[in-house]
């Protein structure tokens, strides 16, 4: 099968989630959150399966698995731990400083330790939105010279994309919301949640409301990595 079409396989079976979950947002986050779009059950058994597909897919190699920080914590502990493959771990730190809930300036803020030349690297991310984190990530790793990379991100916004930047390996298939938990936050808020939540949007208006222009830049408003 070509790398083509083997994309668009795995792509197309990504579910997307909205219509079939009747979960209910846990009476504290009601002020908080809109609904619940993904929930804990639809997540665990989604990485079940693509723990499946990339264990068939790696079968007999050693696998050296990248994952961006912060956002990435509560998918990739669920997704290497269903995981039966021999595998080594390592983690770049990438912020996105912007105000709200957009993107901005891109900051590498922990670099990788272990070698990848000649390896075969999965690289985790928790949401490919408008491609740029993604497109640095892997111009920076392919200078580094691994066999192969490919890539693994728990929810992709295609409508959202900027540049020609897509994934291996989907969870889910999500509209252009702006999504908090497991892992995704919103100013350092939420990581903990144990399902994906649509965040209200008076949360991250009255945020931005309370930053000042002239400090923006430095404060990760969306707590964006
Ligand atoms: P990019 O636009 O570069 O593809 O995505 C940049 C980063 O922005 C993602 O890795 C993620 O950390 C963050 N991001 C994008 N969309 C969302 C979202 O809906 N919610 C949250 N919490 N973060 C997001
Ligand atoms: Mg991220």
């Amino acid at each position: 099968m070509s790398h083509r079409n083997f994309q668009r396989v795995i792509k197309s079976r990504a579910p997307r989630p909205g219509a079939r979950n009747n979960a209910r947002v846990p009476p504290r986050w009601r002020n908080e959150l809109e609904r619940i779009l993904i929930s804990d059950e639809q997540i665990a058994r989604r990485i079940r399966a693509m723990s499946r597909d990339i264990a068939r897919d790696y079968a007999s190699r050693e696998l050296v698995v990248v994952s961006l920080l912060n956002g990435t914590v509560m998918f990739l502990a669920d997704l290497i731990r269903n995981l039966s493959l021999p595998l080594r771990l390592d983690f770049i730190g990438v912020s996105s400083y912007g105000a709200g809930t957009e993107s901005g300036e891109l900051v590498f803020t922990k670099e990788l330790r272990l070698s990848v030349r000649g390896r075969d690297v999965l690289l985790v991310d928790d949401i490919l939105d408008t491609g740029k984190t993604l497109y640095r990530v892997l111009g920076k790793l392919r200078a580094l010279k691994p066999r192969r990379i490919k890539t693994c991100v728990l929810l992709n916004k295609a409508a959202r994309r900027i540049e020609a930047v897509e994934a291996d390996y989907v969870g889910f298939e999500i509209p252009d919301l702006f999504v908090v938990g497991y892992g995704l936050d919103f100013a350092e808020r939420y990581r903990n949640l144990p399902f994906v939540g649509v965040l209200h949007p008076h949360v991250y208006r009255q945020a931005s409301q309370r930053i000042a222009p002239a400090r923006r830049r430095k404060t990760c408003a969306r707590g964006c990595d």
